[in-house]
């Protein structure tokens, strides 16, 4: 089994959804998880489920200021950062013409811009560690278009784009940066989704627990030679 040792995990959106999933996921593989979102009471019950090896930190991913008070505050708690997942995200959809100019820059600023703020406030303490492991939460649809999805997309897109341009940039300080696509996975935000109308070759929906085990293996050194890479994790929606 994987074994984290300790490694301090920061999990973006990680009251609910997926982002629950990652942490508990790292915190069984052994890690140290920091619970960073706007739900303060899911990620508080959540933090306090966990134990003494987990805390709770409130973050609003797309404020600067918010990010410095979240990893002060993570390492006042553990002492580092080792690991990032900037998972949270919101999914805006609607036809183009609908497609109004706050939908997209509400999308854009929480999962475009938010995993930019989050690679710039979090690198500063990796490059002083001498290493780190950044996970970046894409889609499939930062792989392909969808209808109805333009700013979600486009969003998607960049934070692939995003993540290719920093494990060049960041590797030569022992960062590495790999970007997760997950396919129709059943939480909040895809409950209006009809999973029969997707060609899944798989023959379902995920859940994330299943999208889980890629996060452990890209926080441990089962992946240390892994950097800029795109792990599809879909079912095979997209082959
Ligand atoms: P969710 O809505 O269940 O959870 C999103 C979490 O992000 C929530 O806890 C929310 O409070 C948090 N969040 C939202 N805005 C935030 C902000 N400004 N600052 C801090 N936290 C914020 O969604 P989910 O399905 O768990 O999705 C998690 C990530 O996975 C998203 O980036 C999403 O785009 C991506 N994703 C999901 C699916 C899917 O099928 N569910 C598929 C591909 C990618």
């Amino acid at each position: 089994a994987v074994d984290l040792g300790g490694r301090v995990a920061l999990v973006t959106g990680g009251a609910r959804g997926l982002g629950e999933a990652y942490a508990r996921a790292l915190h069984a593989a052994g890690a140290r998880v920091v619970i960073a979102d706007l739900l303060r009471d899911e990620g508080e019950t959540l933090a306090a489920e966990l134990g003494v090896d987990a805390c709770f930190v409130p973050l609003d991913v797309t404020d600067e200021e918010s990010w410095a008070s979240a990893v002060e505050a993570a390492l006042e708690a553990f002492g580092a950062v080792d690991v990032l997942v900037n998972n949270a995200g919101i999914a805006n959809a609607a036809p183009l013409e609908h497609y109004s100019l706050e939908k997209w820059n509400a999308v854009i600023a929480v999962n475009l811009t938010g995993v930019f703020l989050g690679c710039r406030a979090v690198v500063p303490v990796m490059k002083a560690q001498g290493s780190g492991s950044i996970i970046n939460i894409s889609s499939v649809e930062g792989m392909r278009g969808s209808p109805h999805l333009v700013g979600y997309t486009a969003s998607k897109f960049g934070v692939r784009g995003l993540s290719q341009a920093l494990a060049v940039e960041l590797g030569a300080s022992g960062i590495r940066v790999n970007s997760v696509h997950p396919g129709l996975i059943l939480t909040d935000m895809t409950t209006r989704i009809d999973p029969a109308k997707l060609d899944i070759p798989l023959g379902r929906p995920s859940v994330p627990d299943e999208v889980a085990g890629t996060i452990v293996f890209l926080a441990s050194d089962a992946s240390s030679f892994t950097s800029g890479a795109e792990f599809v994790v879909d079912g095979g929606m997209i082959a």
